[in-house]
């Protein structure tokens, strides 16, 4: 069996097993894979975040997703669980990505940094600078053919840009091999509820990129 149609098997059989409610690993083990790089980096101590984190968050999904979301940094509930997105912005997430037929463990979710800054505070440049090769490190490794950034931060860390969010999001933009997209970030919809039609608009441009390629 090609490796591919081995990797969709694997996929299948996770999404049927989370279905009934069985919990496994969503990474697949390969060498030089999520796994083992969320086993280098657990311990890091590379900035102060270190000090005041719960758990790091490296982030969950598909590991061959076509799909990848980028937010900011991990709020309380994440920082309590160890998972990205799992809290109220979390739910409205899974909502977005629901919205165009894919579910959580069809994309990868990681954000710009693992551990979350003291009282959700904006990521300081210093932090931002030490954490990001992880991020480019889970890019090289999943080769997402659609980037979809969440928020300000993600967009003008992703794009070395410092554009407001409101001219960079709904526009598609080289990033490599993949197409780059931001949007709203969905803890900024929570409080501007009439933002979701733009978001809306966005998704759709993602979908029909998704199947295209
Ligand atoms: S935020 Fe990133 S660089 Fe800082 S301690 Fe956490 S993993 Fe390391």
């Amino acid at each position: 069996m090609y490796k591919k149609e081995l990797l969709d098997v694997v996929k299948l059989t996770k999404q049927y097993l989370c279905e009934q409610g069985i919990e496994v690993e969503n990474s697949v083990q390969e060498k030089g894979g999520l796994l083992d790089l969320k086993e280098k980096i657990k311990n890091c101590q590379k900035c102060q975040l270190a000090k005041t984190r719960t758990h790091l968050v490296f982030g969950a999904g598909d590991e061959h997703a076509k799909l990848m979301f980028v937010g900011e940094a991990p709020g309380r509930d994440e920082d309590l669980q160890g998972e990205p997105f799992v809290g109220k912005s979390g739910q409205l997430l899974t909502k977005i990505i629901n919205s165009i037929g894919l579910k959580r463990t069809d994309v990868y979710i990681a954000n710009i940094l693992k551990c979350r800054p003291p009282g959700n505070r904006n990521p300081e440049p210093y932090e931002i600078a030490m954490c990001q090769g992880y991020l480019s490190k889970q890019i090289s490794i999943i080769k997402p053919k659609i980037i979809c950034t969440l928020g300000k931060f993600a967009a003008q860390t992703l794009l070395n840009n410092q554009q407001p969010i409101s001219q960079l999001r709904g526009r598609f933009f080289e990033y490599g091999d993949a197409k780059l997209i931001p949007t709203f970030h969905p803890a900024y919809l929570l409080y501007n509820p009439n933002e979701k039609k733009l978001v809306w608009q966005d998704m759709k441009k993602i979908k029909a990129e998704y199947e295209r390629r």
